[in-house]
């Protein structure tokens, strides 16, 4: 079953302009911007400019041409924050068990030291 979008969730008021965010890099299907609450010393949020609520939503209604350009924006910040060398993590949390917050479709892009094992 489709998951319902709320259109008032923060990331949804920030594509709106409506709250501030410390903007990275906008293209036309996707914007970046800094988390507010750090976990390394570059963590960047790549969110899709349209109305998804997490991956499985995204990845069953995006087309291709939005699907594309989230990627290559998520490839693009991470050259931008020089991690392509020595390298970065992304990450997506999707739903309840994941401890999804903020449920617009969000790629976390970590870098800046060396990183932990994987979370589970
Ligand atoms: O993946 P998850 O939904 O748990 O992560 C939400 C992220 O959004 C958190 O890292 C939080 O710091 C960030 N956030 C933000 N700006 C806001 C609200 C939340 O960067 N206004």
């Amino acid at each position: 079953m489709a998951k319902t979008y709320d259109p008032n969730n923060v990331f949804a008021r920030i594509l709106r302009g409506e709250i501030p965010c410390k903007k990275v890099m906008e293209t036309e299907h996707a914007l970046a911007f800094h988390d507010i609450n750090p976990q390394a010393p570059t963590h960047i949020l790549v969110i899709p400019k349209g109305a998804y609520v997490d991956m499985d939503d995204f990845s069953a209604r995006a087309t291709e041409a939005e699907i594309a350009g989230l990627v290559r924006a998520v490839g693009e910040v991470a050259r931008g924050a020089g991690a392509a060398e020595p390298g970065y993590r992304i990450l997506s949390n999707c739903g309840e068990d994941a401890n999804q917050e903020v449920p617009h479709l969000h790629i976390h892009v970590f870098a800046g030291r060396r990183l932990g094992p994987m979370i589970t």
